[in-house]
């Protein structure tokens, strides 16, 4: 079944954290989340990853490790959360140094301080010449958010998204800001998590990018994923590679469910496929009616 079972503290292992990056469109989402995505190459491999799966893994030098939903903009964030997922630990919520803090500035601001999740800030296009991270800041210590250059606790960094400049350094705070929450997940038990994304795929049928968030998921384990289900017939990373299993904080797609689950609807792992299979009916059952209602009135 779905219930919780609370797990025992020997059981919990450190886990990467889940980052989302906001901010004001055109202050540079996607490209800093390009930037990472192409240039973080992990211990071995070459290249940065291709593909688009609306979440990713990267591992720095030091072998720590990041997983990054790749959905820019506050938007998908709400619309998680509307749905009851929590899949972010920290937000970087990127200002351009060529630009005032604008009003999706303050709203992803006040999402991330909504959701409990703590902000670091990327000061971004700093290679332009009207660049001007200081008045940034200080715009941002007018809203009684002190970056640590002036004094106060919150992170922020310097960085040009455009060519790389101070990136590493700033997923270095990510990471620093990580270790102050101390994020744990037990890998040993039924794996359950988020959808980020789904999609019909001429050729191979129903994929869904899904994050891990606790336990392993293995090829074979039986899925419910809002009202889908399915056996995980196969399971690929951000870089398109098969894998047999994906444990705590790992955003993988996952080949086999019978229809296309909602960004935000969670998932588990069940042992019974017919329980599965009955709680994905009822709740198809139930937003029938659902709908049937809300016509009638
Ligand atoms: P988003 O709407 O927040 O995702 O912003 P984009 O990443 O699409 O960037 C908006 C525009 O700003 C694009 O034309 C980018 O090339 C440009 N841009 C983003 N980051 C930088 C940067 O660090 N330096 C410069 N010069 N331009 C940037």
């Amino acid at each position: 079944s779905i219930e919780e079972v609370e797990d025992k503290p020997e059981d919990l292992v450190e886990r990467a954290p889940i980052v989302t990056v906001m901010g004001h469109v055109d202050h540079g989402k996607t490209s800093l989340l390009d930037y990472i995505r192409k240039e973080n190459v992990i211990a071995g491999e070459s290249g940065g990853i291709t593909q688009h799966i609306g979440a990713y893994g990267v591992q720095l030098d030091n072998g720590q490790k990041i997983a990054f939903l790749d959905t820019p903009g506050h938007e998908a964030f709400t619309a998680m959360r509307a749905r009851g997922a929590q899949v972010t630990d920290i937000a970087i919520i990127v200002a351009a140094a060529d630009d005032d803090i604008m009003p999706q500035t303050k709203e992803a601001i006040s999402h991330a301080q909504a959701a409990g999740v703590p902000i670091v800030f990327a000061i971004n296009k700093i290679d332009k010449p009207d660049a001007n991270p200081e008045k940034v800041k200080e715009g941002l210590a007018q809203m009684n958010l002190l970056v640590e250059d002036w004094g106060g606790k919150i992170q922020s960094h310097d960085i040009s998204a455009k060519f790389g400049t101070g990136v590493k350094e700033l997923l270095e705070k990510v990471l620093l800001e990580a270790e102050l929450l101390e994020l744990k997940a037990n890998p040993n038990k039924a794996a359950q998590g988020t959808v980020v994304e789904a999609f019909l795929d001429k050729g191979r049928g129903y994929v869904s990018t899904i994050l891990v968030q606790a336990g392993t998921l293995r090829v074979g384990d039986y899925v419910l994923a809002g009202k889908h289900s399915g056996k995980v017939k196969a399971m690929q990373d951000e870089r398109g590679k098969d894998i047999e299993a994906a444990g705590p904080s790992t955003p993988v797609s996952i080949l086999g469910l019978d229809g296309a689950p909602q960004a935000g609807d969670k998932f588990n792992v069940f042992e019974d496929e017919r329980e599965a299979k009955q709680i994905a009916t009822k709740r198809t059952q139930l937003q029938r009616e659902q709908s049937v209602r809300t016509q009638r009135h």
